[in-house]
């Protein structure tokens, strides 16, 4: 099958497409095919829509037969991270709790990419209610890093990177809280953004910690992200979160600020014993680079460094033990043998017996943090450093466009032996800033360690400058080819 899918890129499919070159069917076979080749391995897919893709293919060749407008990524293979609703297909989040509900509607980003011609092929695998960092904690299966087998992919939209990465689809979406786009891209070897709070609807997206939640695109390329990014981003009524002033432009403009103008700021003091010395020497010449193709390159600061991961912490879970309170046996979700105990007894044993440890403990620790008597000590004390990181990072891009620093200390771990919480809680260390302050961060592939696994470049910008991560990740891309590099599966 398919080598030359598995290395096309979305806007190169859509152009062939549109032009009557290719088929949408041909496109789609040829994923679904990668995908019975490879993911009973893999493991990226939680459900796959066979028949609902090739019909979509059908009615998009028909389009482009009749002449007619089949949209900026007609006929294009889009994975989705199986936490955002799509009309017709299982959202399960990966949890028991939601293991047989059936999404009624469309999340707006996936009405938006239907409109423009995109084809959901299926839903991708994570961590259960994307609270984790190794897509480990699914209820349902593992997912494998395509680079070796034996390690995680990242989380938690696990799933849709692997997918990417594999070549079973050309894009993904996933959702970022604290990192969760740019760490798995960063683990498999392609690109992902997270864009500006506010910037692409939450509409349809089941929540883990609203102040945080943005959805993000996947890909191999800047160019797909700003293809794919342009269509979902905007205004919503349906998500009074986005603002009617959001625009983000079109692909061509996110992709071209001039990156010779860039004040690019670094952190060579983050770059300590932390963080694996392959990712630090990838990451300097990575800056050494870019200093001959940018304007300037200065040395930058990540503000309240040790602070971040229990803020972050703090403010996730607290936001989580509200969030998932809906889910109670009684509306939504699974509902536990009920023998006359009353409805306490029933949340508790719903609960109990359909949520995974990893979400009870969250569950838990937010209920404390908010709970009467440790409110100030934690869930306000968080919420006020929370503001500081802000007003310091908004404070530094008035010095430099963008902050380049690792997307994550080490590669990727093994997939086997047991999983320490704290530790992996640590392992964010360089992701949630971004969501802390609401402000756009890509990865983009920017080398491989001794054993051959991918390692991430994380770039930060200003709100609403994404064109800003775009155009330079674009530039990289041009110079260096990391991005093109695929593993053997
Ligand atoms: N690893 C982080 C967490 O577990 C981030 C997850 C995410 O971005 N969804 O909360």
């Amino acid at each position: 099958m398919s080598g030359d899918l598995s290395m096309s890129s979305a806007v190169e499919l859509a152009s062939k497409i549109r032009s009557g070159q290719i088929s949408s069917v041909a496109v789609v076979e040829r994923c679904l095919e990668r995908i019975d080749s490879v993911d009973s391995g893999l493991g990226a897919f939680l459900h796959v829509d066979r028949e609902g893709a090739l019909q979509a293919a059908t009615r998009i060749d028909k389009t482009v037969k009749n002449g007619n407008e089949a949209g900026p990524l007609a006929g294009v293979p889009v994975a989705i991270k199986d936490i955002i609703s799509v009309q017709g297909l299982p959202t399960t989040c990966a949890s028991r709790i939601l293991e047989k509900y059936v999404s009624p509607f469309d999340a707006t980003v996936v009405t938006r990419l239907k409109a423009a011609g995109a084809i959901v092929i299926g839903k991708t695998n994570l961590d259960e209610f994307a609270m984790g960092s190794s897509t480990r904690s699914s209820a349902f299966q593992l997912t494998r890093n395509p680079w070796d087998t034996t390690r995680v992919p990242g989380g938690s939209s696990g799933g849709s990177a692997v997918a990417v990465s594999a070549g079973m689809t050309p894009i993904a979406l996933g959702s970022d809280t604290g990192g969760s786009v740019r760490q798995p891209a960063a683990l498999c070897g392609i690109s992902g953004i997270k864009p500006t709070w506010g910037t692409n609807s939450r509409y349809g997206l089941v929540a883990y910690a609203s102040s945080l939640d943005q959805i993000g695109c996947m890909g191999r390329t800047a160019v797909d992200l700003a293809a794919t990014l342009s269509i979902i981003a905007g205004y919503d009524p349906l998500d009074a979160t986005t603002g009617p002033a959001v625009s983000i432009g079109t692909p061509q403009t996110l992709l071209s600020v001039d990156v010779a103008k860039m004040r690019v700021g670094w952190i060579p003091k983050l770059l300590d014993a932390a963080v694996d010395p392959e990712i630090s020497s990838a990451i300097r010449l990575a800056a050494a680079m870019l200093a001959k193709e940018v304007g300037q390159v200065t040395e930058s600061a990540l503000p309240f460094a040790d602070q971040l991961t229990p803020v972050y912490y703090i403010i996730a879970m607290s936001e989580a033990s509200s969030n998932l309170s809906r889910f109670d046996g009684v509306r939504y979700s699974s509902r536990a043998e009920q023998d006359g105990d009353g409805l306490n007894e029933l949340y508790t044993r719903t609960r109990g017996a359909f949520f995974g440890e990893e979400v009870q403990r969250r569950i838990l620790l937010g209920t404390h943090s908010l709970s009467a008597g440790y409110y100030k000590q934690y869930y306000e004390q968080a919420s006020r450093v929370r503001r500081l990181v802000q007003q310091a990072l908004l404070q530094e891009f008035r010095n430099v466009d963008v902050i380049l620093l690792p997307t994550t200390a080490t590669p990727a771990g093994p997939i086997d032996g047991e999983i320490d919480p704290v530790q992996t809680y640590r392992s964010d260390q360089f992701t949630v800033a971004a969501n802390l302050a609401g402000l756009p961060a890509i990865s983009i592939p920017c080398g491989f360690s001794i054993d051959g696994l991918p390692i991430g470049l994380q770039a930060i910008a200003a709100p609403h400058r994404e064109d800003v991560l775009l155009s330079l990740a674009h530039r990289w891309q041009q110079l260096t080819d990391w991005h093109d590099r695929r593993p053997v599966v």
